[in-house]
């Protein structure tokens, strides 16, 4: 028989990949959100359009059982959306509104096998001073004390996950996502991340030009490519363990190196301009030894492989938008 998945933020990066991925993998797939995919057409059976902050939306959505439920919808975006503290209320008003809807239409569902995902911003603000020697490991969440509100909601959010997994005989499988990029994601309009941003920056850029970059460029980070991240989602969500696991890379390097590394697969040498912006804390990278350990899992690309693609993608979304502004200002 055909198996199911419901796919929650279908219209998101991450989300319309996995709609990708479960049709190739024979699903019948749901897709709900509040939009479209913005790159592609979804490739989802069937499409919701609507708000999961609606309870009478999401019950609509969630009226049978499905053999795999992805829980991905949420408010969220670069750090200039996260960290300036401006947008606090909305991040934590609406994810959490999702996350509470989702899991009671699930639970009237009978469906137990939902995986959502959480984030690297869950963890401790006081691990991650030093840039070189950062701690995630996963039990090294509590005591909590993320840098964000967008964390916050993430950490409140596993709870509830985990509370309906002891209360109601759930499965619900969690993940807690570093950094994942590629082709298709969000890479104009300030929700963007460091990797799309920096690959925007040199496309538009001339060789032997200048680009902007907030912060000094030595905090580091760790990047996974989104398709790694499919991969890590749906062994866990197959899996009998509930998690929390770290799906990210342990590949870390600085925010100079990554912008020196799209530098080379640009073949521009471009010099960085360094101004004060929002940057998230000092370090950060993933520690896979438990999901290692206990689902075998760890990426299988450089950063570079995922890079290089990436920047193809998003060079070709400068070059196609240069094109209409010329065409529009010579029709002019
Ligand atoms: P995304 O913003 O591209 O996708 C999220 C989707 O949720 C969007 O399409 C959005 O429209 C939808 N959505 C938001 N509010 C909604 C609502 N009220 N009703 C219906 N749909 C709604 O983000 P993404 O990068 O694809 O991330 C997917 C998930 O992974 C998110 O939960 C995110 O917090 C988590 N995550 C992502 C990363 C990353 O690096 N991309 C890192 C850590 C965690």
């Amino acid at each position: 028989m055909t198996k199911t998945a419901l796919v929650l933020g279908a219209g998101g990066f991450i989300g319309s990949h996995l709609v990708k991925r479960l049709k190739l993998e024979g699903f019948w797939v749901r897709g709900v959100d509040l939009k479209y995919p913005e790159f592609s057409d979804s490739q989802a059976d069937e499409f919701y359009i609507g708000d999961l902050r609606e309870q009478s939306f999401v019950r609509n959505v969630i009226d049978c059982d499905f053999d795999e439920v992805y829980q991905l919808a949420a408010d969220m975006g670069g750090a200039g959306y996260i960290f300036t503290g401006e947008n606090d209320a909305d991040i934590m008003h609406n994810s959490a509104s999702i996350n509470l809807n989702v899991l009671a239409a699930c639970q009237k569902n009978n469906i137990n096998n939902v995986f959502y995902s959480s984030s690297a911003c869950i963890y401790p603000a006081y691990n991650q001073t030093d840039p070189e020697n950062p701690l995630c490991a996963e039990q090294s969440a509590y005591p909590a004390q993320p840098d964000s509100e967008y964390g916050w909601e993430k950490l409140f959010s596993e709870r509830l996950y985990l509370s309906y997994n002891r209360n109601y005989k759930m499965k619900c499988r969690i993940a807690r996502y570093h950094n994942i990029y590629g082709p298709e994601g969000t890479w104009e309009g300030g929700k963007e991340k460091a990797p799309a941003a920096i690959c925007r920056k040199i496309a538009e850029t001339v060789d032997g030009g200048e680009i902007e970059m907030w912060g000094d460029g030595l905090q580091t980070r760790s990047f996974l490519y989104v398709d790694e991240c499919l991969n890590g989602s749906t062994l866990l969500t197959r899996s009998d363990k509930e998690g929390p696991y770290n799906i990210g890379s342990e590949e870390m390097v600085s925010i100079n190196q990554l912008a020196s590394i799209i530098m080379n697969i640009a073949g521009k040498n471009i010099s960085i301009s360094h101004i004060d912006g929002p940057q998230g804390v000092r370090g950060r990278n993933s520690d896979n030894s438990l999901i290692l350990k206990e689902l075998n899992w760890s990426p299988s690309k450089t950063l570079i492989e995922g890079l290089e693609k990436t920047y193809s993608w998003i060079h070709s979304q400068v070059h196609d938008k240069e094109m209409k502004k010329r065409k529009k200002i010579s029709y002019n």
